[in-house]
């Protein structure tokens, strides 16, 4: 079958492959690929940044943002032959950890986790994949190919799942947030933020393009400089450490900072420590970072997705590329929101 695989860490070795069928070992559940979304981790795999194959591998299939077909399932695991379904990225570590002991996998504390798609386990970029039913959320056909932004949404799910209980640390009444980016992470963000109903603000540099359209469509603000409020919560997803030095230093007394994103090694980041920590002790702000996601996290997900506008969903997805055009996913092209390789229409 075909697949799309690098040798990890080597940058130029992306290619399509023609491997095995998937193993037994890798779940009961057959699954048939209809689409895998490809982000900002997929782009650093491919420049060989990091990535680890399996042991004893050379090569890793990609895809970790996936969607597909039940083939085949275990009778008593609770899905059906045809069930839309998508696979979870992050599986406990063996030791195991009190977090993975508890399926809080995406706490792990030794780092002995694997990653499908990334970290010593095989992804979803290929044209059928095995999963343990476990390790796999059902999603409503209803959502069609916008069900591949479940795992984007299961990182913010889990984002909000902290961000409220760190806020129940004294009375809670948030009423404005700011999201920081609009890529396919903050439009999930300020999603969530809206199902809150609260007021929700996007910033972004991008003037142009499909974002700000897209965050009004929402019913956000879109902001090309941080506002002139301060924001009880602020989600941060642009890794841009000048935006979060902004983020910190412009929310509101007692606001909660989150977080989400990576700015890459190219960014020289300078903190000044002691106004930061001056901000923070004086006025009771947090900061605090999270990544990744557990079961409980794609459910709620799956629920935040069922309850959004279809259409607002569709249009995040603003490029579409056959497998038979692979190498074009992997191409980052002016006004891309989320690229979506596609195996079966
Ligand atoms: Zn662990």
């Amino acid at each position: 079958m075909r697949a799309i695989t690098i040798a990890p860490r080597q940058a130029g070795t992306l290619r399509m492959d023609d491997i095995p069928e998937p193993p037994a070992r890798e779940g009961g559940m057959l699954v048939r690929a209809i689409a895998v979304g490809i982000c900002g981790t997929d782009r650093e795999l491919v420049d060989g940044i990091y990535g680890q194959a399996c042991e004893g591998k050379e090569r890793l299939v990609l895809g970790h943002e996936s969607l597909g077909r039940v083939i085949s399932a275990p009778a008593d695991s609770g899905f059906s032959v045809g069930d839309m379904v998508v696979g979870i990225v992050r599986h406990p570590d063996p030791v195991p950890c009190a977090n993975c002991a508890l399926g809080e996998w995406d706490m792990c504390r030794n780092g002995l986790f694997t990653e499908r798609g990334i970290k010593q386990a095989d992804g979803f970029c290929a044209e059928r994949w095995r999963t343990d039913p476990g390790f796999a959320v059902k999603v409503t056909p209803v959502l069609g190919i916008a069900a591949v932004l479940l795992e984007p949404a299961s990182v913010l799910a889990k984002a909000w799942e902290h961000i409220e209980r760190i806020g129940r640390r004294s009375r809670w009444a948030p009423q404005r947030v700011l999201v920081t980016g609009a890529g396919p992470v903050g439009l999930m963000a300020a999603m969530m933020g809206l199902q809150r109903e609260l007021e929700v603000h996007v910033m972004d540099h991008n003037k142009e393009g499909p974002k700000p359209e897209l965050v009004r469509r929402l019913g956000a603000s879109y902001h090309t400089r941080f506002p002139a409020f301060e924001p009880d919560i602020v989600i941060e997803c642009s890794g841009s450490p000048k935006v979060i030095v902004q983020a910190v230093g412009g929310s509101a007394p007692g606001g909660i900072v989150c977080l989400t994103g990576l700015g890459g090694s190219q960014h020289q980041a300078s903190f000044d420590a002691a106004r930061l920590n001056q901000s923070m002790v004086l006025e009771n702000r947090v900061v605090f970072g999270t990544v990744n996601a557990n079961l409980r996290h794609y459910h709620d997900a799956a629920d935040a997705l069922a309850r959004a506008d279809r259409s607002w969903l569709q249009s995040i997805i603003t490029r579409r590329v056959p497998l038979e055009r692979w190498q074009e996913a992997y191409e980052k092209r002016k006004g891309d929101v989320k690229t979506v390789l596609v195996f079966e229409n």
